[in-house]
């Protein structure tokens, strides 16, 4: 690591990971000759560096920043800490993933008792210098030598009560100087040392503070949340102040390209007169619209709009940007690309493809797959009578409905212990909220605007939020809100529809979205590219419904124990478990027959001739008995038993394993006429559905298989019933026999399970549970424990483990295919609809993912990614 600092000409944005987002992207604008304010940035490398060698830089680090730094004095003809012409830098955190408001800042660096005079020269407006000088000391106190922000306000509100005032611009700059004075005491008396006056000592403290703050509990959060792995560090940029805070011809503010809520292709964007960028993102001030500066200040207006364009053409994606206007002269501060909600980007990158900006394949790739999950969720039933007793800014569309709560804490704590759903009521937030942020049903602020911490981090995050909302009136002290004469106290139930704003009296009805429009059409382009099937895991006529209208091409799971509980069927189950022999259990599953044919019925009609996977019975026993006195009472009452006779069933089905015990295809080896009733109710099914004209392609699924011999035995026992109901019936159905794997052993003897299975389908719940030795049920309280010290990733119930099952997986389609060239493989474990797991699947060669009904178009976009990020032009790695 010889360079480790770029001046903003040596860079461009391609060095993303070196530089992180923000130290490329201002590289980039600085040599498209786009108003950039100077400045350098250390890499991520560095960062990475600092860490591994327990926080220290390398040894000629003080001589290169020293460098750095007198480049930069040179370019701008000042010099840090000069008492005539001053140089003022901010000092900014950028991963190469952006992370907004997670880590730490500072702006204004380089003041002291010297360089504010120099200030005041130079500007000609001494209460700016000495404001500039106060806020410095107070963020740079509070950021980096970690003194608590409020001891700053409270010496503030000191000066303002001696003077008898209540606005800190009712201050003037003698009084802003006495605040200057008091802050000094306040450091001395916090820290025991002086505020540090020179202004290299200044930056490296605060390198060190941004640095440091990569690895704070908000960042790593931030991470967790988003999946943000696999990164050196942050980078830090260095770069001369631009003021915004210089009267009424400075400004400083937030724009975007096109809407970031909708997508709509209009600039969107918002700014504050004399202010400071943080101004704007703290949503302590509501800002005024992109649209009210082209009369305000027209040439900057223009000036700003061709930039935007130019940079939208040039990224050829939509940007997210800041800018300062220093007395009519208009600066850049950043670009990015802009975070947006999922039916923005759907939305964008639809267009840009009409417009000729991108192709089809990269508009595929744009789309956050897991984003989709926002879109399918509820939302406001606008054609019911509510009743809206304000409106704010739709900051993050979806509908919100919950207690309302009025702290991060709580609402985690109302969440978390109280299982409750919790809508949290701020004035405004900030990234000390994000726990609670994360936990509820929707964000609701009074202050702020679209780009808000409150908007920004919950379009993010796929949450519901309604911010600015003027007439809301927050009372933390008594836990409460008013709107004129509501009053809504914590825990009262509100509503929120983050696509119109509106803050709503108690429960909304919410209805189920609409998939239409640009979502089609995307969708449509995915599907042109995926190699990979999507089926879905449904059991239910409603959920295959959903399944269905979301794209599923069939059934890849059909549980049907799911289906005994219904009714009275489970009566039937469970005289049937409680049955003293053979004949009896027969009498029990004949009773059971005709409810089973008929949901097979129904699947089969709904699916119109594609595949329904159906399973044969796989959970132990004692999943269908009562565990409580009262529940094996009744069990008596229905079944004609004794309780002692239910209560000694009970007793002996206990196991001390049961997820390794009397289950799957086990069960149908002992007790065969389980497995004969369920293949007569398929077939039977088929039959009278294909009488009816209608297509049908039911497969006979066998589960939790660890031997060819059982696959063998179980195929022999379906092969034997399907001929006895064909004969019966004088008709002839092929129907497909395979076996799920979900055992270390399966995928071992693959070849020999593919003798007898026409097709597989990897169980991942299962094999993962059986890989690690983890069980499914319980793992939920040391897995997040292992993620966090670094052990696990991910949690491989969620994600494919691709190390350890993955390479089972992989064995087993070989081995299979081996035997079986045209063996169809597919999953269906809960890891199918879940993005990275389904590129695994791509890779590995699967014919089809299936996954829950919700998470079908999230597994077709994140096939369609997958088949577009693994396309290589000359391999034999099959991804073609
Ligand atoms: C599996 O094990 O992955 C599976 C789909 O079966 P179940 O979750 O029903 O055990
Ligand atoms: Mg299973």
């Amino acid at each position: 690591m010889d360079k480790y600092i770029y001046a903003f000409e040596e860079g461009n944005k391609e060095m993303k990971p070196l530089l992180g987002g923000k130290g490329a992207n201002l590289a980039e604008m600085t040599s498209l000759g786009v108003p950039v304010p100077p400045g350098f940035t250390l890499t991520t490398e560095l960062c990475g560096e600092y860490y591994k060698n327990g926080e220290t830089y390398p040894e000629d680090f003080d001589e290169k920043l020293k460098v750095a730094v007198k480049d930069l004095e040179s370019k701008m003809g000042k010099k840090l800490g000069d008492s005539e012409n001053p140089l003022l830098v901010s000092v900014r955190s950028g991963a190469a993933v952006s992370m907004p408001g997670m880590m730490d800042t500072v702006l204004n660096l380089g003041l002291n008792d010297e360089s504010v005079e120099g200030l005041v020269k130079k500007s000609g407006n001494e209460r700016f210098a000495v404001d500039a000088y106060r806020r410095f000391m107070q963020m740079f106190g509070d950021v980096v030598m970690g003194i608590e922000h409020h001891k700053f306000e409270e010496k503030l509100e000191e000066v303002k009560s001696a003077k008898g005032v209540t606005l800190d611009t009712d201050l003037d700059a003698s009084d802003l100087r006495m605040v200057i004075v008091k802050y000094k005491e306040l450091v001395r008396e916090e820290k025991g040392e002086d505020f540090p006056f020179d202004p290299m000592k200044q930056l490296r403290m605060a390198i060190d503070a941004v640095f440091g703050s990569w690895n704070n509990s908000r960042a790593i959060k931030y991470r967790q949340l988003n999946d943000i792995r696999g990164l050196l560090g942050t980078a830090v940029s260095v770069q001369s102040m631009a003021f915004g805070n210089l009267g009424d011809t400075s400004a400083t503010g937030v724009c975007f390209t096109r809407d970031p809520s909708t997508g709509e292709n209009k600039f969107y964007g918002e700014y504050l007169v004399n202010a400071q960028g943080e101004d704007v993102v703290a949503g302590i001030r509501t800002p005024k619209h992109l649209e009210d500066m082209e009369t305000e200040m027209p040439e900057a207006y223009k000036q700003l709009t061709d930039i935007m364009s130019r940079m939208e053409n040039h990224y050829r994606d939509m940007q997210d940007m800041e800018f300062t206007i220093e007395d009519g002269r208009l600066f850049l501060l950043q670009t990015r690309n802009g975070k947006r909600t999922a039916a923005a980007a759907i939305r964008i990158a639809v267009e840009m493809v009409g417009e000729g900006l991108i192709d089809k394949e990269t508009a595929v790739m744009r789309v956050d797959a897991k984003s989709l999950d926002q879109l399918l969720h509820k939302q406001i039933d606008t054609k019911a009578d509510v009743d809206v007793i304000a409106k704010g800014l739709p900051a993050s569309p979806g509908a919100a409905v919950g207690k309302v709560v009025f702290s991060a804490d709580d609402a985690e704590d109302w969440v978390e212990n109280k299982g409750e759903k919790v809508v949290l009521v701020r004035n405004e937030t900030s990234p000390e909220d994000i726990h609670g942020m994360a936990v509820a049903q929707g964000i609701l602020t009074s202050k702020g605007g679209m780009t808000s911490h409150a908007a920004v981090v919950a379009r993010g995050m796929g949450t519901c939020c309604v911010a600015g909302a003027e007439d809301v009136k927050v009372d933390y002290a008594n836990k409460k809100f008013t709107v004129g004469s509501n009053v809504i106290n914590e825990g009262d139930m509100i509503s929120l529809n983050g696509s119109t704003g509106e803050i709503i009296l108690g429960v909304a009805p919410v209805i189920d979205p609409v998939m239409q429009g640009e979502f089609e059409t995307l969708m449509t382009w995915a599907d042109e590219v995926r190699t990979l099937g999507v089926r879905t895991n449904a059991e239910t006529p409603k959920d295959a419904k959903v399944a269905f209208d979301f794209g599923a091409e069939g059934i890849g799971l059909a549980r049907t124990e799911h289906m005994f509980f219904e009714g009275e069927r489970i009566v039937s189950v469970r005289k049937m478990i409680l049955a003293k022999d053979e004949a009896g259990r027969r009498g029990a599953l004949d009773e059971l027959l005709p409810f089973q044919r008929a949901d097979f019925e129904e699947l089969l009609t709904l699916m119109d001739g594609r595949p329904v996977t159906i399973r044969l019975l796989d959970p132990p026993l004692h999943e269908f008995m009562p565990q409580t006195e009262d529940g094996m009472k009744e069990v008596a009452d229905q079944t004609g038993r004794s309780v002692e006779e239910v209560k000694s069933m009970v007793a002996s089905l206990h196991e001390i394993n049961p997820m390794l015990g009397f289950r799957g295809c086990r069960l149908a080896i002992v007790y065969p006429e389980i497995a004969e009733m369920q293949t007569r109710a398929i077939f039977e099914a088929a039959i009278n559905i294909k009488a009816k004209g209608i297509d049908v392609a039911p497969e006979v699924m066998i589960p939790v298989v660890q031997s060819a011999k059982e696959m063998e035995l179980m195929r022999g026992v379906v092969e034997a019933t399907a001929k006895q109901v064909l004969e019966e019936k004088n008709v002839d159905i092929q129907i497909k026999i395979g076996t799920m794997i979900e055992l270390p052993r399966a995928c071992i003897t693959a070849d020999k399970m593919a003798e007898s299975a026409e097709f597989f389908s990897f169980g991942t719940n299962d094999l993962t549970q059986t890989t690690f030795g983890f069980s499914r049920d319980d793992s939920g309280k040391f897995i997040p424990v292992y993620k966090e010290r670094g052990i696990l990733e991910s949690d491989p119930f969620a994600v494919i483990d691709q190390e350890g099952v993955g390479v089972l997986i992989q064995m087993a389609v070989e081995k299979g295919r081996a035997t079986r060239p045209d063996l169809k493989v597919g999953i269906c474990g809960e890891q199918g609809g879940e993005p990275e797991s389904v590129d695994f699947c791509h890779r590995a060669g699967l014919s089809y993912v299936s996954c829950s009904p919700f998470r079908v178009p999230i597994a077709r976009l994140s096939a369609a990614q997958a088949a577009i990020r693994n396309k290589c032009s000359s391999c034999d790695c099959g991804c073609q």
